[in-house]
């Protein structure tokens, strides 16, 4: 791997084509959420290059520091399975108010997304917010940084 992405191996040109299924594979994967402390369950739903959607939900911990995002989980999962760009990312949580990725998981997300990387925002009724990864994580520090 030599990380550069040029945009030659993407089948992904509108991510926003692929929101449902982002969404469905969000909202069943929130079903799974191990969250018996907050009871707030989180599904989120990953979009790579290849066209495959990896999913993750948040699993709490009796120690509660080590409990783990439902972004986290996604990301494992693409990476165990080879790949290494985001294209689009979709979370859904509980609650009345609108949930967005923590600030960790904005910065794990921008380990392998662009700037211009969708976030969408839902709950269960659907998507309620869109947002870039740089409106949700400014003035950033990645990968490139390091040379
Ligand atoms: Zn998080």
């Amino acid at each position: 791997m030599d990380g550069n992405h040029n945009g030659d191996d993407q089948t992904v040109d509108q991510p926003h084509e692929r929101v449902d299924e982002l969404f469905a594979a969000a909202l069943a994967v929130q079903q799974n959420a191990h969250a018996p402390y907050s009871n707030y369950r989180v599904g989120a739903a990953l979009l790579t290059p290849s066209g495959r959607i990896f999913s993750g939900c948040n699993v709490e911990n009796a120690a509660y520091p080590q409990g783990a995002c439902a972004e986290a989980g996604a990301i494992a999962a693409m990476v165990a399975a080879g790949e290494r760009e985001i294209v689009a990312v979709l979370t859904v949580c509980d609650g009345e108010q609108l949930g967005t990725c923590c600030g960790g998981c904005r910065q794990r997300i921008r380990e392998f997304a662009k700037l211009s990387t969708p976030v969408y925002a839902a709950d269960a009724s659907g998507v309620r917010a869109t947002f870039t990864l740089e409106e949700l994580l400014p003035h950033s520090f990645g990968p490139e940084h390091l040379g």
